[in-house]
């Protein structure tokens, strides 16, 4: 058994054993975690991976928690967690109209979105309203009706399990509906480069809050969540739809309901754990399967062991 303790030898990062992840996760549920790192820079993240190959340790790597459910037995490996660390921002180059900003995975979006809104930078307003960082918004290829991360990103730097640093142009990460191609469940987003366009500050900032509006009257924002709990699938037909037609609208397990305003989010009303929010996921994939013959996908990251 690898003794976690070792670890705060090896990085200058902030190492906590025994983290009750439901602290850490917007759903709010969960176990804990038998580690969790902070990595304070890019070559404390390779001195880990370093240890990690050395004890033959596997990892999770985190940004925010804002997709992710953690099993009421926790997580007996580390978890590198993005948040608060990695969150630089710098402007590369500016041509002609034409601006490349580079953002540590650790930026939160919500930031990311106030910045260039604040300095009239167009092209992530289709971020807007979406939590979490950058790092997870790369890897999950996060985005909207609208568009997607895929749409805004030049390249993505990331290191890899064998402690390998790569850097992708946006058609090597072979982003797809909420994927990306490039990126292995060990790989580690650092930054990546948007392409932006210089416009009109008014303007860009009236979109973001279009966005964050019509976001606010359609998402149940006020309840801890995950987001939306399943992919849409490739017919066209929304996975909230499915849901509301096989019933499951309002439909609870105890704390964890689907939303009335929004079937696809599973919503903590206070009191759930992780097992109710995994049921509600198993009742609606049952249910949907019998009402219309479709197979939902998850969009949520589960991780961890059962109790
Ligand atoms: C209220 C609410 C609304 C939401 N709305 C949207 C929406 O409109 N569109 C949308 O796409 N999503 C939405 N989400 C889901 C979620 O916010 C996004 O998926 C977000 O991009 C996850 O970022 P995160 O940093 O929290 O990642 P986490 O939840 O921590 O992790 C998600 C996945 O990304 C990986 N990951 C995270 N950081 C890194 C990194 N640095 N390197 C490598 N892998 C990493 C993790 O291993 C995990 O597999 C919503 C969530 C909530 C709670």
């Amino acid at each position: 058994m690898v003794d976690f303790n070792e670890l705060r030898s090896v990085v200058r990062g902030r190492v906590v054993l025994d983290v009750p992840m439901n602290q850490y996760t917007s759903m709010r549920v969960g176990g804990t975690c038998a580690c969790m790192f902070t990595p304070a820079d890019t070559d404390d993240i390779l001195k880990f991976i370093a240890w990690s190959k050395d004890t033959g340790q596997r990892y999770f790597v985190m940004g925010s928690g804002t997709n992710l459910i953690v099993r009421e037995g926790g997580v007996r490996y580390p978890v590198i967690r993005i948040k608060h660390t990695l969150d630089s921002m710098e402007i590369e180059s500016e041509d002609k109209g034409a601006v490349r900003l580079r953002a540590g995975a650790g930026m939160p979006v919500a930031e990311l979105v106030r910045y260039c809104a604040d300095r009239g930078l167009s092209g992530t307003e289709l971020l807007a309203g979406i939590p979490g960082t950058v790092g997870g918004a790369v890897f999950m290829n996060a985005g909207t009706g609208e568009g997607s991360v895929a749409d805004v990103v030049e390249a993505v730097t990331f290191i890899e399990r064998s402690g390998r640093t790569k850097t992708y142009g946006r058609d090597e990460m072979g982003f797809g509906y909420r994927t990306c191609r490039a990126l292995s469940a060990s790989s580690i987003v650092v930054s990546a480069v948007l392409a932006l366009r210089s416009a009109d500050a008014t303007k860009v900032q009236k979109k973001v809050e279009t966005v964050l509006k019509v976001k606010a009257q359609t998402q149940p924002l006020n309840k801890p969540s995950c987001g939306s709990i399943f992919k849409n699938p490739a017919s066209g037909v929304k996975a909230w739809k499915l849901l509301e037609e096989a019933g499951m609208r309002g439909v609870r397990v105890r704390g964890a309901m689907y939303s009335e305003l929004h079937t696809n989010f599973i919503v903590n009303t206070g009191s759930a754990a992780a097992g109710d929010v995994l049921a509600l996921i198993n009742a609606g994939i049952e249910k949907v399967r019998e009402k219309s013959g479709v197979r939902l996908e998850l969009e949520a990251v589960i991780i961890g062991d059962e109790s």
